[in-house]
Protein backbone atom coordinates (compact mmCIF):
# COMPACT_ATOMS: atom_id res chain seq x y z
CA UNK A 1 0.00 0.00 0.00
CA UNK A 2 1.36 3.37 -0.70
CA UNK A 3 1.61 5.74 1.97
CA UNK A 4 -0.66 8.72 2.28
CA UNK A 5 0.93 11.83 0.93
CA UNK A 6 0.95 15.61 3.09
CA UNK A 7 0.87 19.07 1.49
CA UNK A 8 1.86 21.27 4.26
CA UNK A 9 3.54 19.93 7.35
CA UNK A 10 2.30 19.53 10.65
CA UNK A 11 3.77 21.31 13.49
CA UNK A 12 5.20 18.48 15.38
CA UNK A 13 6.00 19.71 19.12
CA UNK A 14 8.15 17.12 20.90
CA UNK A 15 8.59 16.62 25.04
CA UNK A 16 9.43 15.04 28.24
CA UNK A 17 9.64 11.91 29.99
CA UNK A 18 7.25 9.07 29.42
CA UNK A 19 5.27 11.09 26.93
CA UNK A 20 8.26 11.55 24.85
CA UNK A 21 9.00 7.96 25.06
CA UNK A 22 5.23 7.18 24.13
CA UNK A 23 5.61 9.91 21.22
CA UNK A 24 8.12 7.82 19.49
CA UNK A 25 6.09 4.83 20.04
CA UNK A 26 3.50 6.12 18.32
CA UNK A 27 5.13 7.27 15.10
CA UNK A 28 6.72 4.01 14.41
CA UNK A 29 3.97 1.76 15.28
CA UNK A 30 0.97 3.81 14.32
CA UNK A 31 1.93 6.79 11.78
CA UNK A 32 5.01 6.41 9.79
CA UNK A 33 3.69 2.64 8.46
CA UNK A 34 1.02 4.32 6.93
CA UNK A 35 1.33 8.35 6.50
CA UNK A 36 4.61 9.77 4.52
CA UNK A 37 4.85 11.78 7.25
CA UNK A 38 5.92 15.69 7.19
CA UNK A 39 6.21 17.80 9.91
CA UNK A 40 8.32 20.74 11.15
CA UNK A 41 9.88 19.36 14.23
CA UNK A 42 10.64 21.32 17.17
CA UNK A 43 11.94 19.66 20.35
CA UNK A 44 10.45 21.01 23.31
CA UNK A 45 11.82 18.53 25.77
CA UNK A 46 13.44 20.69 28.84
CA UNK A 47 17.40 20.13 27.66
CA UNK A 48 16.98 21.48 24.34
CA UNK A 49 15.13 24.45 25.38
CA UNK A 50 17.11 25.26 28.07
CA UNK A 51 20.04 25.09 25.89
CA UNK A 52 17.80 27.72 23.23
CA UNK A 53 16.78 29.47 25.96
CA UNK A 54 13.82 28.59 25.44
CA UNK A 55 13.69 30.24 21.90
CA UNK A 56 12.79 26.56 20.47
CA UNK A 57 9.25 27.31 22.14
CA UNK A 58 8.43 30.76 20.75
CA UNK A 59 10.10 28.90 17.12
CA UNK A 60 7.14 26.10 17.34
CA UNK A 61 4.28 28.66 18.55
CA UNK A 62 5.08 31.07 14.96
CA UNK A 63 5.60 27.98 13.12
CA UNK A 64 2.18 26.73 14.09
CA UNK A 65 0.39 30.45 13.39
CA UNK A 66 2.53 30.26 9.86
CA UNK A 67 1.28 26.57 8.85
CA UNK A 68 -2.17 26.43 11.06
CA UNK A 69 -1.97 22.95 12.99
CA UNK A 70 0.22 21.76 15.42
CA UNK A 71 0.70 18.56 17.45
CA UNK A 72 2.58 18.71 20.86
CA UNK A 73 4.05 16.40 23.59
CA UNK A 74 3.55 16.83 27.19
CA UNK A 75 5.98 19.41 28.71
CA UNK A 76 7.56 19.26 31.91
CA UNK A 77 6.98 23.09 33.42
CA UNK A 78 10.10 23.33 35.66
CA UNK A 79 9.68 23.87 39.54
CA UNK A 80 12.92 24.08 42.48
CA UNK A 81 13.52 20.08 41.94
CA UNK A 82 14.10 20.45 38.26
CA UNK A 83 16.86 23.23 38.16
CA UNK A 84 19.63 20.59 39.49
CA UNK A 85 17.49 17.53 38.06
CA UNK A 86 18.08 19.25 34.39
CA UNK A 87 20.93 21.80 35.08
CA UNK A 88 18.38 24.33 33.88
CA UNK A 89 19.90 27.55 33.54
CA UNK A 90 16.39 29.00 34.60
CA UNK A 91 13.69 27.95 35.43
CA UNK A 92 11.98 28.00 32.02
CA UNK A 93 8.13 29.26 31.90
CA UNK A 94 5.43 27.03 31.44
CA UNK A 95 5.53 25.81 27.79
CA UNK A 96 1.82 25.85 27.46
CA UNK A 97 1.30 29.80 28.87
CA UNK A 98 3.97 30.79 26.28
CA UNK A 99 2.19 29.43 23.56
CA UNK A 100 -1.37 30.03 24.59
CA UNK A 101 -0.15 33.68 25.17
CA UNK A 102 1.24 34.36 21.63
CA UNK A 103 -1.57 32.21 19.65
CA UNK A 104 -4.38 34.23 22.26
CA UNK A 105 -6.04 31.19 22.51
CA UNK A 106 -9.02 29.23 24.03
CA UNK A 107 -8.38 25.69 25.55
CA UNK A 108 -10.96 23.52 24.55
CA UNK A 109 -11.20 20.03 26.68
CA UNK A 110 -13.43 16.68 25.78
CA UNK A 111 -13.57 13.43 27.26
CA UNK A 112 -12.87 10.22 24.86
CA UNK A 113 -15.53 7.94 25.71
CA UNK A 114 -15.51 3.88 25.15
CA UNK A 115 -18.32 1.59 25.71
CA UNK A 116 -17.36 -0.41 29.28
CA UNK A 117 -15.85 2.43 30.57
CA UNK A 118 -18.29 4.27 32.44
CA UNK A 119 -18.85 7.70 33.54
CA UNK A 120 -19.74 8.48 37.02
CA UNK A 121 -23.09 10.04 35.59
CA UNK A 122 -24.60 7.82 33.63
CA UNK A 123 -26.31 10.08 31.91
CA UNK A 124 -23.54 11.23 30.11
CA UNK A 125 -23.43 9.07 26.87
CA UNK A 126 -21.97 11.91 24.76
CA UNK A 127 -18.83 14.40 25.70
CA UNK A 128 -19.20 17.71 27.33
CA UNK A 129 -16.75 19.89 26.08
CA UNK A 130 -15.24 22.52 28.28
CA UNK A 131 -14.23 25.69 27.09
CA UNK A 132 -11.99 27.66 29.32
CA UNK A 133 -11.17 31.54 29.06
CA UNK A 134 -7.22 31.64 29.74
CA UNK A 135 -7.27 35.12 30.75
CA UNK A 136 -7.64 37.37 33.44
CA UNK A 137 -10.13 37.62 36.64
CA UNK A 138 -8.53 35.45 39.80
CA UNK A 139 -5.21 34.32 37.88
CA UNK A 140 -4.60 38.05 37.41
CA UNK A 141 -5.55 39.07 40.83
CA UNK A 142 -4.46 42.10 43.57
CA UNK A 143 -4.66 40.80 47.00
CA UNK A 144 -4.68 43.09 50.41
CA UNK A 145 -5.30 41.64 54.10
CA UNK A 146 -6.99 45.51 55.56
CA UNK A 147 -6.95 46.18 59.14
CA UNK A 148 -9.89 47.40 61.24
CA UNK A 149 -10.58 51.07 61.07
CA UNK A 150 -9.57 51.13 57.09
CA UNK A 151 -12.04 51.95 54.41
CA UNK A 152 -10.90 50.37 51.28
CA UNK A 153 -12.34 51.81 47.57
CA UNK A 154 -11.82 50.91 44.22
CA UNK A 155 -9.96 54.12 42.37
CA UNK A 156 -9.87 54.50 38.39
CA UNK A 157 -7.70 57.20 37.40
CA UNK A 158 -8.29 58.65 33.65
CA UNK A 159 -5.58 60.09 31.73
CA UNK A 160 -6.11 63.58 32.79
CA UNK A 161 -5.18 62.51 35.83
CA UNK A 162 -8.96 62.47 37.68
CA UNK A 163 -10.08 59.97 39.53
CA UNK A 164 -13.39 57.57 39.58
CA UNK A 165 -13.68 55.87 43.44
CA UNK A 166 -16.00 53.39 44.54
CA UNK A 167 -16.23 52.03 48.12
CA UNK A 168 -15.63 48.76 48.82
CA UNK A 169 -15.84 48.11 52.29
CA UNK A 170 -15.37 50.08 55.54
CA UNK A 171 -13.43 47.83 57.81
CA UNK A 172 -14.97 48.20 61.27
CA UNK A 173 -12.77 44.62 62.13
CA UNK A 174 -10.02 43.18 60.06
CA UNK A 175 -10.93 41.54 56.95
CA UNK A 176 -9.52 40.86 53.40
CA UNK A 177 -10.29 42.87 49.76
CA UNK A 178 -9.49 40.96 46.07
CA UNK A 179 -8.93 43.62 42.73
CA UNK A 180 -9.91 41.67 39.50
CA UNK A 181 -9.96 42.74 36.44
CA UNK A 182 -10.58 41.62 32.27
CA UNK A 183 -10.17 43.17 28.91
CA UNK A 184 -13.40 43.54 26.49
CA UNK A 185 -10.40 42.03 23.83
CA UNK A 186 -9.92 39.04 25.25
CA UNK A 187 -13.39 37.96 26.10
CA UNK A 188 -14.20 39.29 22.49
CA UNK A 189 -11.46 36.32 21.04
CA UNK A 190 -12.49 33.86 24.16
CA UNK A 191 -16.64 34.25 22.17
CA UNK A 192 -15.47 33.85 18.79
CA UNK A 193 -13.11 30.97 19.85
CA UNK A 194 -15.86 29.19 21.69
CA UNK A 195 -18.58 30.28 18.27
CA UNK A 196 -16.04 29.04 15.73
CA UNK A 197 -15.35 25.73 17.59
CA UNK A 198 -18.92 25.44 17.72
CA UNK A 199 -19.17 25.90 13.98
CA UNK A 200 -16.68 23.42 13.52
CA UNK A 201 -17.98 20.79 15.95
CA UNK A 202 -21.69 21.05 15.38
CA UNK A 203 -22.67 21.31 18.63
CA UNK A 204 -24.67 23.59 20.40
CA UNK A 205 -22.61 26.15 22.61
CA UNK A 206 -23.51 26.63 26.21
CA UNK A 207 -22.20 29.95 28.27
CA UNK A 208 -22.97 30.59 31.68
CA UNK A 209 -21.73 33.23 34.11
CA UNK A 210 -23.19 34.68 37.60
CA UNK A 211 -24.62 38.26 35.78
CA UNK A 212 -27.27 38.83 38.49
CA UNK A 213 -25.09 39.35 41.01
CA UNK A 214 -22.10 40.54 38.98
CA UNK A 215 -23.97 42.93 37.24
CA UNK A 216 -20.86 44.92 35.49
CA UNK A 217 -18.37 42.43 35.74
CA UNK A 218 -19.85 38.74 34.78
CA UNK A 219 -22.71 40.67 32.94
CA UNK A 220 -20.06 42.76 30.50
CA UNK A 221 -19.15 38.73 29.27
CA UNK A 222 -22.38 37.63 28.82
CA UNK A 223 -23.17 41.55 26.68
CA UNK A 224 -19.94 40.70 24.51
CA UNK A 225 -21.19 37.27 23.84
CA UNK A 226 -24.50 37.97 22.77
CA UNK A 227 -23.33 40.97 20.33
CA UNK A 228 -20.85 39.06 18.42
CA UNK A 229 -23.66 36.38 18.00
CA UNK A 230 -26.00 38.78 16.85
CA UNK A 231 -23.54 40.26 14.38
CA UNK A 232 -21.18 37.30 13.26
CA UNK A 233 -22.72 33.65 14.05
CA UNK A 234 -26.07 33.84 14.16
CA UNK A 235 -26.98 33.01 10.78
CA UNK A 236 -24.04 30.63 10.65
CA UNK A 237 -25.42 28.84 13.84
CA UNK A 238 -28.77 28.37 12.00
CA UNK A 239 -28.00 27.39 9.09
CA UNK A 240 -25.62 24.58 11.06
CA UNK A 241 -29.03 23.65 13.53
CA UNK A 242 -26.77 24.58 16.38
CA UNK A 243 -27.76 26.68 19.18
CA UNK A 244 -25.52 29.18 21.38
CA UNK A 245 -27.87 30.29 24.68
CA UNK A 246 -26.80 31.75 27.68
CA UNK A 247 -27.81 31.15 31.71
CA UNK A 248 -26.74 31.82 35.12
CA UNK A 249 -23.64 29.28 36.43
CA UNK A 250 -25.92 27.66 38.87
CA UNK A 251 -28.49 26.85 36.02
CA UNK A 252 -26.12 25.53 34.11
CA UNK A 253 -24.50 23.11 36.64
CA UNK A 254 -27.84 21.86 37.01
CA UNK A 255 -28.52 21.31 33.45
CA UNK A 256 -25.62 19.74 32.24
CA UNK A 257 -25.82 17.19 35.32
CA UNK A 258 -29.27 16.14 34.09
CA UNK A 259 -28.07 16.19 30.02
CA UNK A 260 -26.94 13.58 27.32
CA UNK A 261 -23.84 15.63 26.89
CA UNK A 262 -22.88 16.71 23.12
CA UNK A 263 -22.33 20.38 23.70
CA UNK A 264 -19.66 22.90 24.12
CA UNK A 265 -19.55 24.60 27.37
CA UNK A 266 -17.77 27.88 28.04
CA UNK A 267 -16.52 29.01 31.40
CA UNK A 268 -14.87 31.84 32.60
CA UNK A 269 -11.33 31.46 33.48
CA UNK A 270 -11.95 29.79 37.36
CA UNK A 271 -15.89 28.22 36.39
CA UNK A 272 -13.17 27.00 33.55
CA UNK A 273 -10.51 25.17 36.46
CA UNK A 274 -12.38 24.09 38.47
CA UNK A 275 -15.47 22.48 35.73
CA UNK A 276 -13.10 21.00 34.03
CA UNK A 277 -11.51 18.85 36.87
CA UNK A 278 -14.49 18.08 38.06
CA UNK A 279 -15.94 17.09 34.40
CA UNK A 280 -12.72 14.50 33.28
CA UNK A 281 -13.06 13.04 36.77
CA UNK A 282 -17.09 12.24 35.80
CA UNK A 283 -15.95 10.78 32.76
CA UNK A 284 -13.21 8.78 34.37
CA UNK A 285 -9.79 9.91 33.56
CA UNK A 286 -7.43 12.66 32.62
CA UNK A 287 -5.68 10.24 30.36
CA UNK A 288 -8.76 9.92 28.19
CA UNK A 289 -9.35 13.73 27.69
CA UNK A 290 -8.13 15.18 24.96
CA UNK A 291 -7.03 19.38 24.29
CA UNK A 292 -7.15 21.71 21.62
CA UNK A 293 -6.16 25.10 21.69
CA UNK A 294 -7.98 27.02 19.31
CA UNK A 295 -7.20 30.69 18.31
CA UNK A 296 -9.70 33.40 17.32
CA UNK A 297 -7.92 33.54 13.63
CA UNK A 298 -8.56 29.64 13.59
CA UNK A 299 -5.03 28.43 14.35
CA UNK A 300 -4.79 24.31 15.93
CA UNK A 301 -3.14 23.19 18.59
CA UNK A 302 -4.06 19.64 19.79
CA UNK A 303 -2.41 17.77 22.88
CA UNK A 304 -3.31 15.40 25.33
CA UNK A 305 -4.83 17.31 28.65
CA UNK A 306 -2.24 15.20 31.06
CA UNK A 307 1.46 15.64 31.82
CA UNK A 308 4.40 13.28 31.08
CA UNK A 309 3.66 11.26 33.63
CA UNK A 310 6.75 11.38 35.58
CA UNK A 311 6.23 8.60 38.48
CA UNK A 312 6.05 5.75 35.41
CA UNK A 313 8.76 7.24 33.98
CA UNK A 314 11.25 6.88 36.73
CA UNK A 315 10.21 3.16 36.77
CA UNK A 316 11.10 3.16 32.80
CA UNK A 317 14.18 4.07 33.60
CA UNK A 318 14.80 1.63 36.24
CA UNK A 319 13.93 -1.09 33.60
CA UNK A 320 10.76 -1.79 35.53
CA UNK A 321 7.79 -2.51 33.52
CA UNK A 322 5.44 0.40 32.59
CA UNK A 323 1.39 0.69 31.83
CA UNK A 324 0.80 4.29 30.65
CA UNK A 325 -2.28 5.13 28.83
CA UNK A 326 -1.18 6.53 25.15
CA UNK A 327 -5.16 7.24 24.71
CA UNK A 328 -5.04 11.07 24.70
CA UNK A 329 -1.49 11.37 22.70
CA UNK A 330 -3.26 9.08 19.74
CA UNK A 331 -6.21 11.20 19.74
CA UNK A 332 -4.11 14.67 19.70
CA UNK A 333 -2.30 13.34 16.74
CA UNK A 334 -5.34 12.37 14.74
CA UNK A 335 -7.09 15.35 15.68
CA UNK A 336 -4.06 16.90 14.23
CA UNK A 337 -4.01 15.34 11.21
CA UNK A 338 -7.88 15.55 10.62
CA UNK A 339 -7.92 19.02 10.65
CA UNK A 340 -4.51 19.12 8.38
CA UNK A 341 -6.85 16.79 5.96
CA UNK A 342 -9.51 19.14 5.88
CA UNK A 343 -7.77 21.98 5.28
CA UNK A 344 -5.78 20.48 2.46
CA UNK A 345 -8.51 18.71 1.29
CA UNK A 346 -6.87 15.02 1.52
CA UNK A 347 -9.58 12.81 2.36
CA UNK A 348 -7.18 9.87 2.96
CA UNK A 349 -5.82 11.65 5.79
CA UNK A 350 -9.22 12.14 7.51
CA UNK A 351 -9.90 8.83 6.94
CA UNK A 352 -6.76 7.60 8.38
CA UNK A 353 -7.22 10.03 11.38
CA UNK A 354 -10.82 8.39 11.82
CA UNK A 355 -9.39 4.67 11.80
CA UNK A 356 -6.36 5.71 14.18
CA UNK A 357 -9.08 6.43 16.36
CA UNK A 358 -11.40 3.61 15.74
CA UNK A 359 -8.56 1.23 16.13
CA UNK A 360 -7.75 2.39 19.81
CA UNK A 361 -11.57 2.36 20.71
CA UNK A 362 -11.68 -0.91 19.46
CA UNK A 363 -8.53 -1.80 21.63
CA UNK A 364 -9.81 -0.92 24.66
CA UNK A 365 -13.43 -2.45 23.78
CA UNK A 366 -11.57 -5.74 22.97
CA UNK A 367 -10.43 -5.55 26.72
CA UNK A 368 -7.04 -4.78 26.20
CA UNK A 369 -5.79 -1.32 27.79
CA UNK A 370 -3.85 0.31 30.45
CA UNK A 371 -3.97 0.05 34.20
CA UNK A 372 -5.62 3.15 34.74
CA UNK A 373 -8.55 1.94 32.40
CA UNK A 374 -8.86 -1.48 34.06
CA UNK A 375 -9.47 0.07 37.20
CA UNK A 376 -13.19 1.96 35.65
CA UNK A 377 -13.81 -0.82 32.94
CA UNK A 378 -16.80 -3.05 33.13
CA UNK A 379 -15.29 -5.68 29.69
CA UNK A 380 -15.06 -9.13 30.98
CA UNK A 381 -11.92 -10.54 30.52
CA UNK A 382 -10.39 -7.45 30.52
CA UNK A 383 -6.29 -7.58 30.41
CA UNK A 384 -3.92 -4.99 31.47
CA UNK A 385 -1.18 -4.65 29.25
CA UNK A 386 1.70 -2.91 29.04
CA UNK A 387 2.51 0.46 26.81
CA UNK A 388 4.14 -1.70 24.12
CA UNK A 389 2.13 -4.38 24.08
CA UNK A 390 -1.56 -2.30 24.30
CA UNK A 391 0.39 0.49 20.77
CA UNK A 392 1.22 -3.04 19.23
CA UNK A 393 -2.38 -4.26 19.57
CA UNK A 394 -4.10 -1.02 18.61
CA UNK A 395 -1.33 -1.52 15.37
CA UNK A 396 -2.87 -4.94 14.35
CA UNK A 397 -6.11 -3.58 14.41
CA UNK A 398 -5.17 -0.22 12.36
CA UNK A 399 -3.10 -1.99 9.71
CA UNK A 400 -6.52 -4.28 9.15
CA UNK A 401 -8.78 -0.97 8.56
CA UNK A 402 -6.26 -0.15 6.42
CA UNK A 403 -5.73 -2.70 4.39
P1 LIG B 1 0.68 13.83 35.13
O1 LIG B 1 1.85 13.66 34.28
O2 LIG B 1 -0.61 14.14 34.44
O3 LIG B 1 0.50 12.52 36.01
C1 LIG B 1 -0.17 12.47 37.24
C2 LIG B 1 -0.64 11.03 37.52
O4 LIG B 1 -1.81 10.77 36.76
C3 LIG B 1 0.35 9.97 37.09
O5 LIG B 1 1.32 9.73 38.08
C4 LIG B 1 -0.56 8.80 36.83
O6 LIG B 1 -1.03 8.22 38.04
C5 LIG B 1 -1.77 9.46 36.20
N1 LIG B 1 -1.65 9.61 34.74
C6 LIG B 1 -1.57 10.75 34.01
N2 LIG B 1 -1.51 10.49 32.71
C7 LIG B 1 -1.52 9.14 32.59
C8 LIG B 1 -1.45 8.25 31.48
N3 LIG B 1 -1.36 8.72 30.23
N4 LIG B 1 -1.49 6.93 31.72
C9 LIG B 1 -1.59 6.45 32.97
N5 LIG B 1 -1.66 7.25 34.06
C10 LIG B 1 -1.62 8.57 33.88
O7 LIG B 1 0.91 15.00 36.18
P2 LIG B 1 2.16 15.31 37.15
O8 LIG B 1 2.83 14.06 37.56
O9 LIG B 1 1.60 16.24 38.14
O10 LIG B 1 3.14 16.13 36.24
C11 LIG B 1 4.32 15.61 35.61
C12 LIG B 1 4.94 16.68 34.74
O11 LIG B 1 4.04 17.00 33.70
C13 LIG B 1 5.25 17.96 35.47
O12 LIG B 1 6.58 18.34 35.19
C14 LIG B 1 4.28 18.96 34.88
O13 LIG B 1 4.88 20.24 34.74
C15 LIG B 1 3.98 18.39 33.54
N6 LIG B 1 2.64 18.73 32.99
C16 LIG B 1 2.57 19.05 31.67
C17 LIG B 1 1.37 19.28 31.07
C18 LIG B 1 1.33 19.61 29.60
O14 LIG B 1 2.36 19.68 28.96
N7 LIG B 1 0.18 19.80 29.02
C19 LIG B 1 0.19 19.20 31.80
C20 LIG B 1 0.27 18.84 33.17
C21 LIG B 1 1.50 18.61 33.74
P3 LIG B 1 -0.30 6.98 38.75
O15 LIG B 1 1.08 7.44 39.04
O16 LIG B 1 -1.16 6.80 39.97
O17 LIG B 1 -0.33 5.81 37.81
MG1 LIG C 1 -7.45 22.77 37.87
Amino acid sequence: MAKIQMKTPLVEMDGDEMTRVIWKMIKDVLILPHVDLKSEYYDLGLPYRNETNDQVTIDSANATKKYGVAVKCATITPNAARMPEYNLKEMWKSPNGTIRAMLDGTVFRAPILVEGINPYIPGWTKPITIARHAYGDVYKNTEMQVDAGCKAELVVTHPDGTETRELIHDFKTPGIIQGLHNIDKSIASFARACMNYALDQKQDLWFATKDTISKKYDHRFKDIFAEIYEKEYKEKFEAAGIEYFYTLIDDAVARVIRSNGGYIWACKNYDGDVMSDMVATAYGSLSMMTSVLVSPDGVYEYEAAHGTVQRHYYKYLKGEPTSTNPVATIFAWSGAFRKRGELDNIPELMDYADKLEQATIQTIKDGIMSGDLAALCTIPGKQVVGTEAFLAAIGERLDKLMA
